[in-house]
């Protein structure tokens, strides 16, 4: 993967009796601007949680359950948070947890029922519905299978490939292609590929809405096609793309701060000519939020857009005399100029907490388990939250003792001056005393021997510290593992050596209770979580990201697994 993803897990806490308690959870998944397209500014929400203790039980002002408005106002105000920061779509797979299935909060109340298919997605629907009106952060809503499937309600100018579509860490699509390619080039190699003669090739030909071109099939038709049978069934409505820009119909990319050349319905001469589209012909208007369903709405044209290169490319084709590629007759006459405004952008002014426990939602769920953090009652889930905003303050650094780089002598936790700038520069009270200058700032340690004391909150300024030990302390690592200099000048490069060396020969191991393979092992691990590099010269690493990636996928694989299943009977029982 290039670029950077972000994981985080968005807590909500509400204080009940004075105590802290998380309620409800949502994990999401930013792929930033340097990512390549399709994942460019995308957000993937995959997976939300909630334990029904949210107090009062009462009804809101807009006759939802207060519960429910404050679900859906953390959900809109991480829409227009993200939008902020230059996101572009929301992805979502409203995927209700299987009864029994802990999703990020571990061991649910017994007698709390877990929402149905349909009544999750209109969940979705209202928070996505009240975005749009209510903060403007949502421009249109669509499906996945509406925009990038033959028969979808998104219009497309050209056939969409399967590399088109964001491919997303442990979302439905990519699992089912995996299967499909396997079933295709098995197909391939027994010659039954070419001619769209095959099975394969007639269950394509079959399928709603027109091929593109003829001829054989490639690998990528195939899998477009067979994956838009999957996903177009009674799935479709599960897999949204919410775009928090305004998407152009023709090229697909997002205008903010532009122009925009908008077909409005009761615009000059559009109603009359689109108003009773023939039964086959496409439609453009992605999902209606107040009628969301299977069924299509009936209504003319809503939603056709195009951006101003667009336009005056369509405007140069056309005084060339080729064929006018906008639907239904319309003309570049019929759009309207619109200005579109320019989005706000700022910074995100949270610092990276740095704690592993919140970064994966199976890590998050794997700290509970392991330490019994329920949350089916209400006295154990204030213990449980107490426990989690611990460990979410007090990430588990690996601090190396320092030694003073003037007098040489350990420098007892908390009382030296560590280089803001240097990765390894320390130095002792003593020689701070004696008036020793170093060429850069330098800043008090913090104790972090004391992590046992239970602290729940900590300054902004301690956790930044904290996590730029952290950062430090991995720097050191790599440093280390690549370090042949028997005359290396940082004495804490000798200190990781020398506890490889240890680990090497110690009889005692991790299993043994070792405390210093301990350090070692969280180390190691703390490393390979973060590590992108393919040759990297930190023993084990490799080892522990295939380990990590393996754990994950299998996890992903019974997600998918269950959610086919449930919607194979849905269907079944829908008969
Ligand atoms: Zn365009
Ligand atoms: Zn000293
Ligand atoms: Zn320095
Ligand atoms: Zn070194
Ligand atoms: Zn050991
Ligand atoms: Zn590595």
């Amino acid at each position: 993967m290039h670029g950077s993803v972000l994981y985080c897990i968005v807590v909500l806490f509400q204080k009940i009796d004075g105590v802290d308690v998380a309620l409800y959870c949502m994990y999401v998944q930013e792929y930033g601007a340097d990512c390549a397209p399709p994942n460019r500014n995308v957000v993937y929400l995959s997976y939300i949680d909630s334990v029904k203790y949210f107090r009062p039980e009462v009804m809101s002002h807009n006759g939802v359950s207060l519960r429910t408005y404050v679900y859906h106002q953390i959900l809109q105000g991480y829409l227009e948070y993200v939008k902020r920061l230059g996101f572009e779509q929301m992805f979502i797979w409203a995927c209700p947890p299987l009864a029994g299935d802990d999703y990020i909060l571990y061991c649910h109340p017994s007698k709390q029922k877990t929402p149905r298919s349909d009544r999750l997605r209109a969940w979705y629907h209202d928070m996505l519905r009240k975005a749009r009106a209510e903060d403007g952060s949502v421009a249109h809503v669509s499906t996945l299978w509406d925009t990038f499937f033959e028969g979808g309600r998104e219009h497309r100018l050209d056939r969409c490939t399967v590399t088109a579509i964001p491919y997303l860490e442990g979302d439905y699509w990519p699992g089912e292609a995996e299967n499909l390619l396997a079933a295709i080039a098995d197909a391939q190699r027994s010659g039954n590929a070419p001619g769209g003669n095959t099975a394969l090739g007639r269950k394509a030909g079959g399928a709603k809405g027109k091929r593109y071109g003829s001829g054989p099939q490639s690998t990528d038709e195939a899998l477009l096609s067979r994956l838009g049978e999957i996903l177009g069934g009674n799935m479709k409505e599960d897999f949204m793309v919410v775009h928090l820009q305004e998407p152009c119909s023709f090229c697909r990319r997002h205008v903010a701060g532009g122009i925009l050349h908008k077909y409005v319905p009761s615009g000059p001469g559009g109603a009359s000519l689109l108003a009773k589209p023939a039964p086959a012909e496409r439609r453009f208007e992605g999902i209606r939020l107040e009628s969301p369903g299977p069924n299509l709405p009936s209504g003319p044209l809503q939603h056709l857009q195009i951006c101003s290169e667009c336009y005056n490319a369509e405007g140069q084709r056309v005084a060339a005399g080729q064929k006018s590629r906008l639907p239904g007759g319309l003309t570049l006459g019929d759009l309207v100029q619109t200005p579109v405004p320019p989005i706000q952008l700022t910074r995100d002014p949270d610092p990276d907490m740095g704690s592993e426990f919140f970064e994966t939602r199976q890590a998050f769920l794997s700290l509970c388990q392991g330490n019994h953090y329920q949350f089916d009652s209400m006295r154990r889930a204030k213990h449980s939250s107490m426990m989690v905003l611990y460990h979410l303050h007090n990430p588990e650094a690996p601090a190396f003792s320092s030694t003073c780089n003037f007098c040489h002598v350990e420098i007892e936790p908390g009382t030296g001056l560590r280089c803001t700038v240097c990765s390894d520069f320390d130095m002792c009270k003593n020689c701070k005393a004696a008036g020793m200058r170093h060429e850069h700032p330098m800043v008090a340690t913090t104790n972090f021997a004391n992590r046992d004391e239970m602290r729940s909150r900590l300054t902004e300024q301690e956790r930044i510290e904290r996590n730029q030990q952290l950062q430090k302390t991995l720097a050191l690592l790599v440093h280390a593992c690549s370090c042949h200099n028997p005359q290396c000048g940082s004495t804490s490069c000798r200190k990781v050596r020398a506890l490889f060396q240890h680990a090497v020969q110690c009889t005692q191991k991790v299993t043994g209770g070792c405390h210093l393979c301990k350090k070692m092992w969280c180390l190691l691990n703390l490393h390979a979580k973060s590590c992108t590099t393919s040759d990297c010269p930190v023993p084990r690493c490799r080892e522990l990201k295939e380990l990590r990636r393996r754990q994950t996928a299998h996890i992903e694989q019974k997600r998918r697994a269950a959610y086919a299943n449930m919607m194979r009977n849905a269907a079944a029982g829908a008969k």
